[in-house]
């Protein structure tokens, strides 16, 4: 299929072809029909497959039909609901991109930033608002935002908005657009609580399925590593320094973990930044424009800092520590091998997240390929280290038996 197929309008294909795509993926070639038709839907597709224009260009494509009639103030016709800041910063980035040949104007909102320039903004009206659950009702309460105009409502990243605690806020955003408008529902994984939100406040939705979360892109390529727990570290700036090269992202667990990692690879001389959820939102984002401008090429974070975002020319994923829920190592791992190209995810498992992995190869059905060349291997039989709480040091007893004999000697 190709992009003129779809119906879209001369300035919005003039924006895709510059953008360098030929043709539509296939949630596009789905999504896009049945959005010009006005009709709800719920798309269960991950990052990576392009969904973003998917919904991106044909509410472009509606807005630019009736585009003359709003000169005068521009009304919020469109309104995307992103569960983080950058993936809602990323969204906007596409829209600008797609409606560059045209005067539909766009605007992100998010929390942890200063609301006055948001407001100084939105006073001279946008189409397309794109905002994270929080800001968009504190604007809405103070009356910068009005929603009565929006027509076409998008809900991106609906299990991790709803993973996140985001609920509420979504129900009550929903309540506060216009009944007759159109709701886009877009999902990695489908879950009962998204079906269930999906069921509540979709009409008649059709259900598009692009690719299940179990299926790993077939051009990442996966290695495993066993490796003692104490090692990781080792092990990690052995393969930064010999095997992994390029652009990359590594994925700890924690906060703590991830601040850990960044301070080691710093010091051996890498080029490295960091994103995790304790960070402001300043230096989340400039981190994210290092990266993409090349100024550092080895990225460090949590999974929910790092949900969702695109980043061009991702050449390796490192995941330093496995999740503990399956779905979110193929999200991981879709980062790389992006829009064809190639990628390699590598994994390390200690004794301890053995199950994880048990867990994730069912799901992705596939053993993944373990690397046993390596100079930090696992005792295949090594048990989960079991930390023996240390006694108190103002217990009786602390001294060693060495130091009782010489005070024995000292009399
Ligand atoms: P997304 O799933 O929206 O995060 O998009 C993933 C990546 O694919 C982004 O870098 C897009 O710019 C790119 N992309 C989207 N649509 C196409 C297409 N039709 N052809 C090639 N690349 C695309």
């Amino acid at each position: 299929m190709n992009f003129k197929d779809l119906q879209l309008n001369k300035p919005i294909l003039r924006a895709v072809a510059e953008a360098g795509y030929d043709n539509p993926t296939l949630v596009q070639e789905k999504t896009i029909p049945r959005v010009l038709d006005k009709e709800d839907v719920i798309v269960s597709a991950q990052t990576g497959t392009g969904k973003t224009a998917a919904f991106a260009l044909p509410i472009l494509q509606m807005l630019f039909d009736k585009q003359d009639a709003a000169k005068s103030g521009k009304k919020t016709r469109a309104l995307i609901v992103s569960p983080t800041r950058e993936l809602a910063i990323q969204i906007e980035e596409n829209f600008k991109k797609y409606a560059v040949y045209t005067n539909l104007r766009s605007m992100v909102v998010f929390g942890g930033t200063s609301i006055e320039p948001q407001k100084d903004l939105l006073a001279k009206g946008v189409d397309v608002l794109i905002a994270t659950p929080g800001r968009l009702l504190d604007l809405h309460k103070q009356e910068i935002v009005n929603l009565d105009f929006v027509e076409t409502l998008v809900l991106d990243e609906a299990d991790l908005m709803l993973d996140m605690g985001f609920i509420d806020d979504v129900k009550k955003i929903e309540r506060l657009c216009p009944a007759d408008k159109q709701t886009l529902l877009f999902s990695a994984t489908m879950p009962h609580k998204v079906k269930d939100l999906a069921g509540s406040i979709l009409k008649d939705p059709q259900f598009i399925e692009v690719s299940p979360t179990s299926s790993v892109a077939k051009n990442v390529g996966q290695v495993l590593f066993y490796v003692p727990k104490p090692q990781k570290m080792e092990l990690c700036l052995h393969l930064m320094r010999n095997t992994i090269k390029g652009n990359i992202i590594i994925f700890r667990r924690t906060k703590f973990g991830v601040a850990k990692l960044e301070k080691t690879l710093k010091k051996n001389g890498f080029k490295v930044d960091s994103i995790h959820g304790d960070k402001p939102q300043s230096e989340r984002q400039l981190a994210m424009a290092k990266f993409k401008k090349g100024e550092i090429n080895v990225l460090v974070a949590t999974d929910v800092a790092a949900r969702g975002i695109d980043i061009k020319d991702l050449d390796s994923v490192v995941n330093f520590d496995l999740p503990n829920v399956p779905e979110t190592y193929v999200h991981r791992i879709g980062r790389t091998g992006r829009a064809g190209e190639l990628g390699i995810a590598y994994s390390f498992c200690s004794p301890d997240e053995k199950a994880y992995l048990a867990t994730i190869q069912k799901l992705i059905n596939t053993h993944i390929t373990v690397e046993e060349d390596h100079p930090y291997p696992l005792d295949p039989k090594a048990k989960p280290e079991v930390h023996k709480k240390q006694g108190s040091k103002h217990k009786k007893g602390r001294k060693s038996e060495a130091s009782k004999k010489k005070k024995k000697r000292w009399y």
